[in-house]
Protein backbone atom coordinates (compact mmCIF):
# COMPACT_ATOMS: atom_id res chain seq x y z
CA UNK A 1 0.00 0.00 0.00
CA UNK A 2 3.06 2.45 0.79
CA UNK A 3 4.84 1.27 -2.66
CA UNK A 4 1.25 2.34 -3.99
CA UNK A 5 1.18 5.43 -2.84
CA UNK A 6 4.57 6.66 -3.69
CA UNK A 7 3.94 5.52 -7.38
CA UNK A 8 0.45 8.04 -7.34
CA UNK A 9 2.49 10.75 -5.32
CA UNK A 10 5.21 10.85 -8.08
CA UNK A 11 8.18 12.11 -5.27
CA UNK A 12 5.64 14.78 -3.95
CA UNK A 13 5.05 14.58 -0.81
CA UNK A 14 1.56 12.93 0.65
CA UNK A 15 -0.30 15.04 3.14
CA UNK A 16 -3.39 12.66 3.78
CA UNK A 17 -4.48 9.13 2.61
CA UNK A 18 -8.05 8.45 2.55
CA UNK A 19 -8.44 4.73 2.49
CA UNK A 20 -11.55 2.37 2.15
CA UNK A 21 -11.63 -0.71 4.75
CA UNK A 22 -14.94 -2.62 4.07
CA UNK A 23 -16.25 -3.91 7.01
CA UNK A 24 -16.38 -7.93 5.73
CA UNK A 25 -12.52 -6.79 4.21
CA UNK A 26 -10.99 -8.83 7.76
CA UNK A 27 -8.63 -5.50 7.92
CA UNK A 28 -9.20 -3.56 11.36
CA UNK A 29 -9.27 -0.04 11.40
CA UNK A 30 -6.94 -0.09 14.30
CA UNK A 31 -4.23 -2.23 13.17
CA UNK A 32 -4.15 -0.84 10.26
CA UNK A 33 -3.18 2.60 11.68
CA UNK A 34 -1.04 1.23 13.48
CA UNK A 35 0.80 -0.57 10.41
CA UNK A 36 0.50 3.01 8.67
CA UNK A 37 2.74 4.74 11.05
CA UNK A 38 5.26 1.58 11.15
CA UNK A 39 5.31 1.49 7.72
CA UNK A 40 5.52 4.82 6.01
CA UNK A 41 8.67 5.82 8.64
CA UNK A 42 11.37 7.14 5.86
CA UNK A 43 9.02 7.39 3.06
CA UNK A 44 7.12 9.85 1.30
CA UNK A 45 4.12 8.76 3.24
CA UNK A 46 6.09 9.87 6.35
CA UNK A 47 3.83 12.14 8.73
CA UNK A 48 0.90 11.79 6.46
CA UNK A 49 -2.71 11.75 7.90
CA UNK A 50 -4.54 8.66 8.06
CA UNK A 51 -8.49 8.88 7.01
CA UNK A 52 -10.14 5.43 7.35
CA UNK A 53 -13.81 5.51 5.66
CA UNK A 54 -15.64 2.06 6.74
CA UNK A 55 -17.83 0.69 4.15
CA UNK A 56 -20.54 -1.30 5.86
CA UNK A 57 -21.09 -4.92 4.36
CA UNK A 58 -24.25 -5.23 2.04
CA UNK A 59 -25.74 -8.49 0.26
CA UNK A 60 -27.60 -9.60 -2.18
CA UNK A 61 -30.03 -12.28 -2.69
CA UNK A 62 -31.18 -14.08 -5.43
CA UNK A 63 -35.07 -13.31 -4.53
CA UNK A 64 -34.02 -9.95 -5.35
CA UNK A 65 -34.10 -8.56 -1.47
CA UNK A 66 -30.65 -6.03 -0.44
CA UNK A 67 -29.81 -6.41 3.20
CA UNK A 68 -27.02 -5.19 5.24
CA UNK A 69 -24.34 -8.29 6.01
CA UNK A 70 -22.55 -8.54 9.53
CA UNK A 71 -20.60 -11.32 8.16
CA UNK A 72 -20.22 -13.47 4.90
CA UNK A 73 -22.64 -15.87 6.62
CA UNK A 74 -25.61 -13.66 7.76
CA UNK A 75 -29.05 -15.31 5.62
CA UNK A 76 -31.17 -13.13 3.89
CA UNK A 77 -34.07 -11.56 5.97
CA UNK A 78 -36.51 -11.50 3.19
CA UNK A 79 -36.43 -15.34 2.26
CA UNK A 80 -34.20 -16.84 4.74
CA UNK A 81 -32.05 -18.39 1.99
CA UNK A 82 -28.15 -18.26 2.31
CA UNK A 83 -25.21 -17.67 -0.41
CA UNK A 84 -25.94 -13.86 -0.32
CA UNK A 85 -23.78 -11.79 -2.99
CA UNK A 86 -21.63 -9.68 -1.03
CA UNK A 87 -21.98 -6.13 -2.75
CA UNK A 88 -20.17 -3.78 -0.83
CA UNK A 89 -17.94 -4.32 2.43
CA UNK A 90 -14.87 -5.61 1.02
CA UNK A 91 -13.13 -3.00 -0.06
CA UNK A 92 -9.51 -2.68 0.65
CA UNK A 93 -8.49 0.81 -1.30
CA UNK A 94 -6.80 3.54 -0.99
CA UNK A 95 -9.85 6.21 -2.22
CA UNK A 96 -7.63 9.50 -2.13
CA UNK A 97 -3.89 10.93 -1.87
CA UNK A 98 -3.77 14.13 -0.93
CA UNK A 99 -0.32 15.80 -1.98
CA UNK A 100 2.42 19.06 -1.91
ZN1 LIG B 1 -33.70 -13.75 -0.18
Amino acid sequence: MVELCEKYADGRKILSVTMEIGELSGMIPDAVEFCFDACTRDTLLEGARLIIERIPGQGRCVCGAESPLNTFYDPCPACGGFGLTVTAGEELRVRELEVE
